[in-house]
C-alpha cells in the first residue's frame, strides 16, 4: 500500500536549514547564505562597514544579521572574508575599504616548507579570529532560536594559496605530491581548531571553502589530494559542513558526494539539473544563483528565474553561488526569498 506524505509542520529558518542539510523533509526549501551577503547598501543600513565589520565583533554582528532581518534568509552567516584564520596564522592582509574585498598579499608568503608551517598559540585568540567566535556568539544569543548560525572555517587548500602563494602552492603539487600532502597535513589542524571553536560559540553549521577551483585544478586532484582529508573533516568536526568550490566543478561532485559532507555549495557554472543528476542525494546541494551577471547587474525577474531552475531540478537549498559583490542590489537579494516562498504556496495549492 502507497502511504501517503505527511504534510511537514511549519518550521523556523533553524529547523528548515537544519532538516535540508540532514536530507529530511522541510516545509519550504531554506534560503541559505554559505558565504556572505554583506553589501554597501546593508553595511550604510546598519552603520557597519568594511573593514571594520570585519574585525570588530559587534559590526560583525551587526551587519551580518541583515541577512535574516532585512533579506529574510533562514541563515545568519557573520564571516564575510576569507581571510580571518590567514591573519592570524601571520600573512600580510590588505584590509581594503568600505567597498572592497580584504585580500591575503600572496605574493608575501609566510610558509614554504613543510616545516614552516606552525599553528601560532594565539590562534583562536587574535583579534581577527576573536571577532568571529565572540560575533558568533552574540548571533547565537539574540537569533540562534529562529534561524541557522552558519560559521565558516577555511580547508587547507585555501590556508596553502595565502600562506605558500598561489604559484608556488599549485607548483608544488607537480613537483612533489608528497611534500604537497604533507603541508596539507599539517594545515588540516588550522581547519578543525578554528571550525570546533566556532561550534563551540554556538555554531548550527560550517562552510568549509577549499578553493580547488575548476579553473585551477582537475577533479582528479581533487581526488588525490582533498576527498580523504574532506571526509576526515566529518569525523573531526561534529557539525554539518558544507563544502564550497567555486567554478565548474561537476567533474569532482562524483567525489564530493562521497566525502559525507552535509552538503555542497556549488556555482552556476554548473547546471542545477546537471549537479542533481551526479551528486543523487548522497549529499544536499545548495544553489547557485549567479553572482556577477544576475545578483550584481540584472534585475529581480532574471533573479526569480534563475531561483526556479534550481526549485525545479530539486536542488535542496537555495542561495547566491559564493559571496555577493558588495554593490549588488538589496531588492535582488529580496526576490531569492520571495520566489522560494511564492513557489511553495502554488506547489500547494496545486
Ligand atoms: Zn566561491
Amino acid at each position: 500500500m502507497v502511504q501517503k506524505a505527511e504534510p511537514v509542520k511549519p518550521m523556523n529558518g533553524r529547523q528548515r536549514v537544519l532538516a535540508a542539510l540532514r536530507g529530511d523533509p522541510v516545509d519550504r526549501t531554506p534560503v541559505c547564505n554559505p558565504t556572505s551577503v554583506a553589501t554597501v547598501e546593508l553595511m550604510d543600513l546598519v552603520g557597519a562597514h568594511f573593514p571594520e565589520a570585519n574585525r570588530d565583533a559587534e559590526k560583525m554582528f551587526r551587519l551580518a544579521a541583515t541577512g535574516y532581518t532585512e533579506l529574510g534568509f533562514d541563515t545568519i552567516m557573520p564571516v564575510f572574508s576569507i581571510i580571518q584564520e590567514s591573519s592570524a596564522l601571520g600573512c600580510n592582509i590588505q584590509w581594503e575599504s568600505k567597498d572592497n574585498w580584504p585580500t591575503a598579499r600572496m605574493n608575501e608568503p609566510i610558509w614554504a616548507e613543510p616545516d614552516d608551517i606552525k599553528v601560532p598559540a594565539d590562534l583562536l585568540t587574535h583579534p581577527d579570529t576573536k571577532c568571529v567566535l565572540d560575533a558568533i556568539a552574540k548571533l547565537k544569543k539574540e537569533y540562534g532560536e529562529d534561524v541557522a548560525i552558519v560559521g565558516k572555517t577555511m580547508g587547507p587548500w585555501t590556508l596553502g594559496y595565502h600562506c605558500f602563494g598561489v604559484e608556488p602552492f599549485l607548483l608544488m603539487s607537480l613537483d612533489d605530491p608528497d611534500k604537497m600532502k604533507r603541508c596539507l597535513e599539517r594545515m588540516k589542524e588550522i581547519t578543525i581548531l578554528f571550525g570546533l571553536a566556532q561550534i563551540e560559540a554556538g555554531a548550527d553549521a560550517l562552510t568549509l571553502p577549499d578553493h580547488a577551483t575548476g579553473d585551477l585544478v582537475s577533479g582528479d586532484y581533487y581526488a588525490t589530494f582533498l576527498q580523504e582529508m574532506h571526509t576526515e573533516f566529518v569525523d573531526e568536526i561534529p557539525c554539518p559542513l558544507i563544502l564550497h568550490i567555486c567554478g565548474r566543478t561537476v567533474d569532482r561532485m562524483d567525489y564530493i558526494a562521497q566525502t559525507g559532507m552535509a552538503a555542497f555549495h556549488f556555482d552556476s557554472k554548473n547546471t542545477p539539473v546537471e549537479s542533481v543528476e551526479v551528486v543523487k542525494e548522497r549529499i544536499s546541494l545548495i544553489g547557485n544563483i549567479n553572482n556577477p551577471e544576475t545578483l550584481y547587474a540584472k534585475n529581480p525577474d532574471a533573479v526569480r528565474q534563475e531561483v526556479l531552475n534550481n526549485l525545479e531540478a530539486g536542488v535542496p537549498l537555495v542561495g547566491p553561488e559564493c559571496a555577493v559583490p558588495l554593490q549588488t542590489p538589496i531588492e535582488n537579494l529580496k526576490e531569492i526569498t520571495r520566489t522560494v516562498c511564492d513557489w511553495h504556496k502554488e506547489q500547494s495549492v496545486v
